[in-house]
């Protein structure tokens, strides 16, 4: 037999062109025996061998979330493993083992979740949930630095907002749309970038009903705005005015399908620690057990044992609460962490300092105990590592003022008088030692 008397050597389907035959190259059937038959430079396939190789491709790309993207999948971010991104987050964020670990399995869940939905086979009843998060601790502790470094590492799209500025329908404060114009913002405009994003909303304590067994004074300015956010936390399609601001009728809205952006949400919950330590006493006496102390104050062992019952006693709503079933919490930090957080984060303010310095031909060197008066001093405020920012730019904003036109000094010394005092540092003079800056 010769090549030209195969079958399938042709363009159109059914016929090669010269009003021969057609045969697909993988299953050997005619172009009359199915749908559509493509043909390539010396073969033929027909629809039924596309739709087998994708699904063969398919169950590769879901059995290992790894792999790469096949070249027309939508917008991924990048899927780590639970252990590689709580090693990341290490980098950035001191202690809080607990929380990094909650983040690290949800984030990657989430991103499971999203892949589940793009490869669903047809039968396949097990439907994922969204793992939106709660991050419950006191101020300053790294919720927000948390849910950013997150977002960083995944490098989705990000936005921050405050719950207390929203209101149900923007009478005073911003509408919930305004959450998702922001994160469109954030995604340069790029739809299915924003859709896949993450959305910390901080202070969310703060909408809590004043007490759970209000009913009739409802407070608008808390239950409706938690009525407003789990429409979005859950997934909803929301039309946006891609400028911010309000609903206008002239402008055109653009519609964001909340469905896969994640949710953090995060709050200091004052008051809850008393709260489920009434609850857990109150479970001991019922089961005849000792009654044991029950310390109150902030304390976060207490704090662990928070449930989604005690969420609704402290005002949240249960379906609100319902959409955030991943419930985390900080611990304080104590001396050792914020001296931590002064040096061995990647970003660490000391860090930057010595970067600013070095910029201007200057080697900065802070005395160790300096760096614990800077702890001290934070620790005084209560504002968790927040403070620590605000003590060293207290007294560095005089020496960085001096410090560019100060021209034969090459090195500077933070002394712990320097931070306590604001005396003034030691610094090293030799014209020649002065690094030059290009
Ligand atoms: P929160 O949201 O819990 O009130 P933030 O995350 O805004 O606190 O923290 C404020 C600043 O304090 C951060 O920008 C960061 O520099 C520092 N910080 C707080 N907690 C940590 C931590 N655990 N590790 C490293 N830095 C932290």
């Amino acid at each position: 037999m010769t090549r030209e008397r195969e079958p399938a050597k042709g363009k159109t389907r059914g016929s090669s062109g010269t009003g021969e035959q057609v045969y697909c190259s993988f299953c050997g059937r005619s172009a009359q025996e199915v749908n559509s038959m493509i043909a390539g430079p010396n073969a033929f396939i027909c629809d039924r061998c596309i739709k087998t190789s994708w699904d063969i491709l398919r169950k590769e790309v879901s059995a290992d979330p790894q792999t790469e993207r096949l070249p027309h999948q939508p917008f991924q971010p990048r899927l780590a493993s639970p252990k590689a991104i709580m090693n990341s987050l290490d980098q950035y964020v001191v202690g809080q083992e607990a929380a990094k670990k909650s983040l690290a399995v949800a984030v990657y869940n989430h991103y499971k979740r999203i892949d589940s939905q793009e490869l669903k086979q047809e039968h396949d009843e097990v439907v994922i949930e969204k793992s939106n998060i709660m991050l419950i601790g006191p101020t300053g502790t790294g919720k927000t630095l948390l849910a950013q470094t997150l977002a960083n590492l995944l490098e989705v799209p990000f936005s921050i907002v405050d719950a207390t500025s929203l209101t149900e329908a923007g009478y005073v404060g911003d509408d919930v749309e305004t959450i998702l114009a922001r994160l469109l913002h954030a995604s340069d405009f790029n739809l299915e970038r924003a859709e896949r994003g993450i959305i910390y909303v901080d202070e969310i304590d703060k909408i809590a009903r004043k007490s759970a067994n209000v009913s009739i004074t409802r407070d608008v300015s808390g239950e409706g705005v938690q009525q407003a956010l789990l429409k979005i936390l859950e997934g909803a399609v929301v039309g946006v005015p891609p400028k911010g601001g309000r609903k206008h009728p002239e402008q055109q809205l653009i519609n964001i399908n909340t469905k896969n952006i994640l949710f953090i949400c995060g709050g200091a919950f004052e008051g809850l620690d008393k709260l489920i330590a009434k609850r857990v006493s109150k479970a001991s006496m019922g089961f005849g057990a000792k009654v044991k102390t029950v310390q109150t104050g902030y304390d976060p062992e207490i704090l662990k044992l928070v449930t989604q019952d005690d969420l609704h006693e402290y005002g949240l709503i249960p379906e609100f609460i319902g959409r955030l079933p991943v419930i985390t919490t900080l611990d304080m930090l104590d001396e050792t962490a914020l001296r931590n957080i002064l040096v061995e984060p990647k970003n660490a303010i000391t860090k930057q300092y010595k970067k600013l310095f070095e910029m201007d031909g200057v080697e900065l060197e802070f005395a160790e105990e300096a760096l614990d008066k800077v702890v001290k001093i934070a620790i005084s405020r209560g504002t968790g590592a927040r403070a620590l920012r605000s003590v060293l730019e207290n007294v560095m904003i005089d020496i960085m003022f001096e410090i560019p036109s100060m021209t034969n000094t090459y090195k500077c010394r933070i002394t712990p008088e320097t931070i306590e005092d604001k005396a003034e540092p030691e610094y090293f003079s030799d014209e020649r030692k002065r690094k030059k800056i290009a």
